[in-house]
């Protein structure tokens, strides 16, 4: 029987969502209202409750990747003298902002994105903070920096709560700036408020996460890349929590159902690492159909912290704690950890693991946790060399070899759950 690609019916919505939070970040912007650009976890929810626009623009090298003009970007960017051995979302972004003529701005994906008043930047990994500097000085506005310490193993109860703490005085004298720069009061309840909203929608994307332990999954990990857009951009406010809400009741019915989001008969079960390349989503998507294996999770979809770390009655709090919670910030053994329990709750036959040549931060550990992982679980994995916006730095042939070779080595030790 042919393998049959299932979109969810939520992609019409995804589209006209994130169309719809271009349109009204730009419509500010003319409207005069202020922009800040923010990197990573950088407190928004503190942005949005002084009125203030949130825009990321490293997401916005996802969003061109998948539209396949990305390595053009990164080209505009080595033209001005950056390597390629930067971080290829970072020279995206470069290529749309310094390396693209102006008046051809507004033919970029969603026009472009908006000039900054102000620039937040969690420094969570090297070439962020500098390209961030760099952004202050050519748009000449301020730019708050945030530090987000890595949550080694070694830490003691003491020396985290110490983190926190140092996180709510950081977040305090932001407020001060900010209060300073617009003139406007900051509501904490108005805060907390949007806290809550953002707690249920993080609720909503964990169930629709654990719904994918099912057999056969309703969702992979190639739809949780884009379906996270929802909750990433409109964090905190009523759009996320309805979205996430109408995705729990689609993988409810396709649970019900038994459908399977690639296959017709979900034969293997994949952990995939990192991001996926995005420049070829539907490509891979077809590749691994073809064998009846379907990626099924991702540390990557767990981005954004858990709603348990998450309580309204202390929002600065919360907001700091999510931000050293998250799995991708803990030390090697805590991965390993958060991995190994993925393993075993999603019934896991193989990992894949996509390497992105140009991100400094994803790739660290990669080999030990594979490592670990495949002597504590007997799985097999494969290293897939790849990146996330520069299609120069990634092959079709090798890629395939290896899927291949990886495929005869799952159908000799057939699925787990037989
Ligand atoms: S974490 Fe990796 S992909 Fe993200 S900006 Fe840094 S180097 Fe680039």
């Amino acid at each position: 029987m042919e393998n049959q690609v299932r979109p969810l019916k939520m992609m019409g919505k995804l589209t006209d969502l994130v169309n719809k939070y271009w349109q009204d970040v730009w419509k500010s912007k003319k409207e005069g209202e202020l922009v800040a650009w923010c990197s990573g976890m950088s407190p928004f929810e503190i942005l949005r409750a002084m009125d203030i626009n949130v825009v990321y623009p490293e997401a916005y090298g996802g969003f061109c990747g998948v539209a396949g003009i990305s390595t053009g970007l990164c080209q505009r960017a080595e033209a001005l003298g950056y390597s390629q051995d930067l971080c290829s979302i970072i020279r995206n972004s470069i290529g749309a902002i310094h390396g693209t003529p102006a008046k051809e701005q507004e033919n970029l994906i969603y026009g472009g994105i908006p000039k900054p008043d102000l620039l937040f930047c969690e420094t969570y990994c090297p070439g962020v903070y500098k390209m961030w500097e760099k952004y202050s000085r050519f748009y000449n506005v301020p730019l708050w920096v945030m530090e987000r310490p890595r949550m080694h193993d070694a830490f003691s109860k003491e020396k985290g709560a110490h983190f926190v703490k140092e996180g709510i005085d950081e977040l305090k004298e932001m407020v001060l700036f900010l209060e300073r720069l617009t003139g406007r009061r900051f509501n904490i309840d108005r805060l907390s408020q949007s806290l809550v909203l953002e707690r249920e929608a993080n609720r909503l994307w964990w169930d629709s996460l654990e719904l994918c332990q099912n057999i056969p999954a309703p969702m992979s990990v190639f739809d949780a890349v884009s379906h996270i857009f929802p909750y990433y951009l409109y964090r905190g406010e009523p759009q996320a929590v309805a979205y996430n809400q109408e995705l729990k009741s689609e993988l409810l019915d396709r649970v019900a159902q038994k459908i399977s989001p690639m296959v017709t008969e979900e034969r293997y079960r994949l952990y995939w690492d990192n991001l996926p390349i995005f420049f070829k989503l539907e490509e891979h998507i077809k590749k691994f159909a073809s064998y009846g294996a379907v990626p099924v999770v991702a540390m990557n979809s767990f981005l954004y912290g858990s709603p348990e770390d998450m309580d309204p009655e202390n929002p600065l709090e919360s907001i700091v704690k999510l931000s050293l919670s998250v799995p991708g910030n803990r030390g090697l053994k805590g991965r390993i950890e958060f991995l190994g329990k993925l393993v075993e709750d999603y019934s896991l036959d193989g990992l894949v693991m996509q390497r992105t040549r140009t991100c400094l931060l994803n790739n660290m550990g990669q080999d030990d946790i594979m490592k670990a992982l495949t002597e504590k679980t007997g799985l097999p994995a494969v290293v897939i060399e790849g990146d996330l916006c520069d299609s120069r730095l990634y092959s079709d042939s090798e890629f395939n070899q290896k899927i291949d070779a990886f495929m005869e080595i799952l159908a000799q030790r057939g699925s787990r759950r037989n």
